[in-house]
């Protein structure tokens, strides 16, 4: 049972002719997003990244848990699935044990993957399974009104938080990679084709490739938050509350104080879990 192994060394370029109606399932449209809502943005760069690879479209699958983001598989033309609540990695790590030849990509929200899913997180990034996971993180539950989230910040008003939530916050791309993940990266939708080269090096990583994706929810979380309107969240948090990682290098601690960084944050080489599985069962068959 051979495992797939993405020709990784094979640099991001673009790849024309693109044609999106090719990688949409048209009769599933028009989709439940609202308008400003940054997941549109997030799946564009996504399926140029995926065009970019050349990987025929059965030989993906695009996987979900729970909530807005979540949404994601059922408008796509790959081979697809729409999970539970929080699960969706243990879904994934199924689906790719089974079949370990398809690439297989996720797409959860900051809930879905940090507080219900989180232990699911943390041990899907320890295994080292080669899967590609997008964290759709707009700092709430945007699904179910607007609850706090593992990256709420502090003193934001969410649904549960009314009076600005009092809880330090996670930063996914930390998790990530102190648990194991063998690439860690952040992106935005406002810096949208930078995050389609990010997403395509991600693809193409052989293990647990996590990419931290800032994008908005003004319907909840910029309404609770008093932004005026979808472009001045992508200006305040996407824009001015990021660097990239070569910009960091040439900025003192000071001046990095409140901002994330952008690009590719940790990469590593370790056994991927699929091949020592596979290795594991010829020696248990004493071939
Ligand atoms: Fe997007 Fe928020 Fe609307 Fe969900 S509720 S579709 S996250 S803007
Ligand atoms: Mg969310």
């Amino acid at each position: 049972m051979a495992v797939q192994v993405p020709t990784k060394s094979v640099p991001y370029k673009e790849k024309a002719p693109f044609d999106y109606s090719s990688y949409m399932r048209k009769g599933k449209l028009p989709h439940i997003w609202c308008p400003g809502c940054g997941h549109g943005i997030v799946l564009k760069s996504l399926l140029r990244a995926i065009h970019a690879t050349g990987m025929p479209q059965n030989d993906i699958a695009i996987v979900s848990g729970i909530g807005c983001s979540s949404r994601t598989p059922g408008y796509v033309d790959f081979n697809t699935l729409h999970t539970l609540h929080g699960r969706v990695l243990a879904y994934a790590t199924g689906l790719k044990l089974a079949k370990p030849k398809l690439k297989v990509i996720v797409t959860t929200g900051d809930g879905d993957a940090l507080a219900i899913g989180g232990n699911h997180f943390i041990h899907a990034c320890r295994r080292n399974m080669d899967m590609t996971v997008l964290v759709y993180n707009n700092y709430i539950y945007g699904m179910t009104s607007g609850q706090s989230s593992p990256t709420t910040p502090q003193s934001m008003i969410a649904t549960t938080a009314r009076y600005g939530s009092i809880e330090p916050v996670f930063n996914t791309c930390d998790i990530a990679k102190a648990a194991g993940a063998t690439f860690v990266a952040r992106g935005t939708a406002y810096h949208c084709q930078e995050l389609e080269k990010t997403l395509y090096d991600a693809i193409m990583h052989k293990g647990t490739a996590v990419v931290d994706i800032l994008d908005s929810c003004p319907t909840y979380y910029g309404r609770f938050n008093k932004f005026k309107n979808a472009s001045e969240m992508m200006e305040k948090i996407e824009k001015d509350g990021t660097v990239s990682v070569t910009q960091a290098a040439k900025m003192t601690p000071e001046q990095l104080q409140g901002k994330l960084l952008r690009g590719i944050i940790h990469k590593a080489e370790r056994p991927e879990y699929c091949e020592e599985y596979e290795r594991l069962m010829a020696k248990a068959q004493g071939k």
